[in-house]
């Protein structure tokens, strides 16, 4: 089973709209939709804001069956190149809040996991292909910078591109990545640009999400459609 996962309502409510059959689910914490989009069995959810939300939503995704995670969101960007509505896919996570520095690990190591984990690259290049259907963007694949804070500085947005070499900054991603990455489940994020995590981060997330969020929700729907073909 696919199961697709955004942080808040404006990333999942155009995708729930077309949810055929609808079955709602809930468990502590989450509501799971199950039901059938654009042909694929899908389960939805709106897992909430922060890793923490993120990753136990994924744990009830995961016992729901899910076999293959997306994440579809916003997010901050930080490569210099990106633009206001432009779209990065995954190469690998990290958790750039992470900071076990003072007993001799990287900045962003979890003590006994990975340095970052890598999304899945039937999945990738299957959101590659649906994203460069999506027109007037750019398409960048990178990595994922997570954390428990809405960057908004440029001293921030440096430090992500300089110590991480991240793509873009968001809240959740990592946190998917993890839990799925334990589970043996393959995952991809996908996030459009909302801002670029600088001074003007929250003026521009405030104007720009919901417009954005329709870029990464674009590049779910060409994934669905690729799949369904497949089956
Ligand atoms: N729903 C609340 C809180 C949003 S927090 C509101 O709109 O006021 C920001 C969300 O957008 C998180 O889910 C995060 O993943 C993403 N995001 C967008 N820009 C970001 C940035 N500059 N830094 C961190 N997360 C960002």
């Amino acid at each position: 089973m696919l199961a697709i996962i955004g942080a808040m309502d404006e990333e999942i409510e155009l995708l729930l709209g077309e949810l055929q059959d609808r079955e709602d689910l809930s468990f502590p914490g989450a509501t799971l939709h199950r039901g059938v989009l654009d042909g694929v069995p899908v389960l939805l959810t709106r897992g909430g804001i922060g890793k923490v939300n993120a990753a136990m939503t994924t744990a009830w995704l995961l016992s729901q069956g899910a076999s293959r995670v997306i994440f579809t969101g916003v997010a901050g960007g930080v490569h210099p190149e990106l633009r206001v509505g432009d779209i990065v896919v995954s190469t690998d996570l990290v958790q750039h809040d992470v900071d076990v520095t003072a007993l001799g690990y990287d900045r962003g190591t979890v003590p006994g996991e990975p340095p970052a984990w890598v999304a899945d690259e039937t999945l990738r290049a299957l959101a590659r292909e649906a994203a460069a259907e999506v027109e007037g963007v750019r398409v960048t694949e990178g990595r994922v910078a997570s954390g428990d804070q809405f960057v908004a500085s440029v001293g921030e947005v440096g430090r992500l591109w300089r110590d991480f070499g991240a793509a873009c900054a968001e809240m959740e991603g990592a946190a998917v990545a993890q839990v799925c990455a334990k589970a043996g489940v393959p995952f991809v994020v996908i996030r459009s640009v909302s801002d670029t995590a600088d001074h003007d981060a929250k003026v521009d997330y405030r104007t720009f999400m919901p417009l954005v969020a329709r870029h990464a929700k674009q590049v779910v729907r060409g994934m669905l459609a690729r799949l369904a073909a497949q089956a």
